[in-house]
């Protein structure tokens, strides 16, 4: 079989992209992202895609209509399909067995069963959704009890790699792509199927093949490592701040051996996306009955959290350990520069602990909508009375109104936008003391303790402004 029809389930941050840039690599094969919501799939028949990411827009706008479609008719994007790509979410579970760590697998069970349900012909069934691993068993279970008689199927992994915020770029040049199959002669030919659409632009020793369970817990694997990293340099921020240690200085030191390696060693506010899989990988261990494993990678999820708390107390301690009352400015809600993606931002964290302390919020983000704000801060797990958050918080189109009258700054994404602001003219608007806390490690922090400002950053020490050091030199913040 040559594939011709591809299907994409799933038309989010994965499905999207990475059919959009299929769709521009092989003109000769016919493309269809479905997705049960018509908002979203209306928002990619539209000028403005539902999600933002460098370079999307010009694929879509080329390929949309040519070879690339964007469709709720799943059944006959199903029916039509050689190859289907599962590209569902697979959020944490929030109730039941394995509430608040296991992945729930309800949508990739939803469309193995639409998948069961509708195909009369044989398909290669790809799972690129983070699953646990032997998802693709349970996959095939579904299918086999379900099928038409005379249809097979051939289950591939293929997680996705990309990041947000380089989605393009990541799938454009990826460091590999990792296919993980069965080890019979169908599965191996089914292997070779997706191979050659990815040969078209990613040469074949980029393309790495393994058996399927390698492949399901590679994706997993790799993500805890990138997790553990950025635990890790966060854990020594805490040491460089107590100690008078630069956690700059450090990363860079310890990058340049080459068995560490610069990066992944920035030490921020903490927050990723990692830690839905993390989660997943805990629970998967203990499932396994391997407590000591499990305990390991929990401990890389409990230091982001550390993080996370860390950051925000010491926030509140600084505006006199009260917030109550104050007008505080979060720049940035996204979890990431390049994306409107709020999910396990810690904005969402940093923003709840100020709201329960008191505090009144304005919040400016380049990419992120005010009702996305306004859902995340409102929904059951974050606050008890939704009402009271709409009185308290409030959006603003842009950096300069959002400071406007403020008592702090705090920098909650690495937006490139927020380097370049001018500062000046934001401490004369804002009240004083005025305060800038920079969970990002973004700014100029000599130039706005100048400027008059009270600094406090992650991983070093600052001084204060000149005009309150009582005496030179020593004094911190
Ligand atoms: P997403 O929430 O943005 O998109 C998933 C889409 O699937 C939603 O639009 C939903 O409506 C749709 N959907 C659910 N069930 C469906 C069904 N039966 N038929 C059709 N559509 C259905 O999720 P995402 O960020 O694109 O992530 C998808 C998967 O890829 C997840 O498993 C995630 O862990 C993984 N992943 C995500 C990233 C990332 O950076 N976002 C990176 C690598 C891997």
């Amino acid at each position: 079989m040559v594939v011709k029809n591809i299907c994409c389930l799933g038309a989010g941050y994965v499905g999207g992209p990475t059919c959009s840039v299929i769709a521009s690599k092989c003109p000769e094969i016919k493309v269809t992202v479905v997705d049960k919501s018509v908002t979203r799939i209306a928002q990619w028949n539209s000028e403005k895609l539902p999600i933002y990411e460098p370079g999307l827009d010009e694929i879509v706008k080329a390929r949309r209509g040519k070879n690339l479609f964007f469709s709720n008719n799943i059944e006959k994007a199903i029916l039509e399909a050689d190859l289907i790509f599962i590209s569902v979410n697979t959020p944490t579970k929030t109730f039941g067995n394995g509430k608040g760590r296991a992945a729930d697998l309800k949508y990739v069970e939803g469309a193995a069963r639409m998948i069961a349900d509708i195909a009369k012909s044989n398909k290669i069934v790809v799972e690129k959704s983070t699953v646990p691993v032997r998802a693709a068993e349970s996959i095939m279970n579904i299918l086999k009890a379900n099928n038409e008689p005379g249809v097979s199927y051939q289950i591939l992994s293929n997680p996705e790699f990309l990041a947000e915020g380089t989605a393009i770029q990541d799938l454009m040049h990826p460091d590999r792509v990792l296919i993980g199959g069965e080890e019979t002669p169908e599965g191996q030919l089914a292997i070779e199927e997706l191979c050659s659409i990815y040969e078209h632009w990613i040469p074949r020793k980029s393309i790495l093949t393994t058996n399927t369970w390698s492949s399901e817990l590679s994706k997993l694997a790799a993500n805890a490592m990138l997790a553990q990293r950025i635990s890790s340099i966060n854990s020594l921020s805490a040491v460089c701040e107590a100690t008078g240690a630069d956690v700059s200085e450090v990363a860079v030191a310890i990058g340049l051996d080459s068995r560490i390696g610069p990066k992944f060693l920035q030490a921020s506010i903490g927050g990723s996306c990692f830690q839905k899989d993390i989660l997943n990988l805990v629970y998967i261990c203990e499932s396994l009955s391997l407590p000591e494993v499990a305990a390991y990678w929990q401990q890389v999820i409990d230091m982001n959290e550390y993080q996370k708390t860390r950051f925000t107390a010491k926030v509140v301690q600084s505006l006199f350990n009260t917030v109550s009352g104050k007008n505080i400015t979060l720049l940035g809600f996204a979890f990431k520069k390049n994306t409107g993606d709020t999910r396990e931002s810690p904005a969402i964290h940093v923003a709840k602990t100020l709201l329960d302390e008191g505090a009144s919020l304005n919040i400016y983000d380049p990419k992120v909508e005010e009702s996305q704000i306004l859902y995340d801060l409102t929904h059951p797990s974050i606050c008890e009375s939704p009402e009271e958050v709409k009185k308290l918080v409030k959006i603003y189109p842009d950096a300069y109104s959002a400071t406007n009258g403020a008592h702090a700054v705090v920098i909650c994404t690495e937006w490139d936008e927020f380097v370049t602001l001018d500062y000046r003219e934001i401490y004369r608007s804002m009240m004083k003391p005025a305060y800038i806390f920079d969970g990002r490690k973004i700014l100029d922090h000599e130039e706005l303790i100048n400027i008059g400002f009270h600094v406090q950053t992650i991983g070093k020490r600052l001084p204060r402004p000149l005009s309150t050091r009582m005496w030179s030199g020593t004094a911190v913040v």
